[in-house]
């Protein structure tokens, strides 16, 4: 099976880190906040009920954002480059699709040659200080669904999204293909609905799904 569009999670798929796990344990309120992203990612509760508790708490600034993306690069999942310019060599398109924080994921994405039009996340603002403002509460990527939204805007109807988490597996409503990503974590309810899954902690596994 070959397909036109490939769709990348970033946090756990790309990244071995949470984004917003890490910024909490930054700010000193890592073990709360971690259950409520392993809770959400696991289907037990709702996104949107997470997603603003989680950042109203930590209240990122500029400095901790910067910091999140280096940290993205350097926890980057193994084969992930390799990945990326294989998919570039065969003229796939190539999507990020994160419900992590926009400014975090764009110097990865710009490491992987991923146009930032492609980098579907969640904006967050600062004030001239570098000081947290807010999210972009409208993005549909923090409530539950949201990534079934952004792929069906991307109309094409041969579609794969590969991610750890059951944000990604609500892609199949659009009737996208999901492969199920464990090399990081290894989620039973993602392995079990999955269309294919990876338990391998290197990337370059999905390559062997024909992808190409
Ligand atoms: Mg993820």
């Amino acid at each position: 099976m070959s397909f036109d569009v490939i769709c990348f999670d970033c946090d756990s798929t790309l990244s071995k880190i949470e984004g917003i796990d890490e910024l909490a344990k930054r700010v000193g309120l890592g073990d709360e906040l971690s259950k409520l992203t392993d809770a959400a990612m696991n289907g037990d509760v709702a996104l949107e009920d997470v997603y603003a508790k989680r950042l109203n708490l930590i209240k990122p600034n500029r400095a901790d954002i910067e910091w999140l993306s280096y940290l993205y690069i350097s926890e980057l999942v193994d084969g992930v480059e390799v990945v990326f310019s294989q998919l570039e060599q065969h003229n796939k398109t190539v999507h990020i699709i994160s419900g992590g924080l926009l400014p975090a994921i764009l110097p990865l994405a710009k490491l992987l040659n991923v146009p930032q039009s492609h980098v579907h996340a969640v904006d967050i603002y600062f004030d001239d200080n570098g000081a947290y403002l807010g999210y972009d509460i409208d993005s549909p990527l923090t409530k539950n669904g949201g990534k079934a939204v952004i792929i069906k805007s991307l109309e094409s109807n041969n579609v794969v999204m590969v991610g750890d988490g059951q944000t990604d597996l609500e892609a199949q409503k659009v009737g996208a293909k999901i492969i199920g990503f464990g090399g990081v974590i290894s989620r039973d309810a993602v392995r079990e609905k999955a269309d294919f899954f990876v338990e391998e902690n290197d990337i370059r596994k999905i390559l062997t799904f024909d992808l190409i």
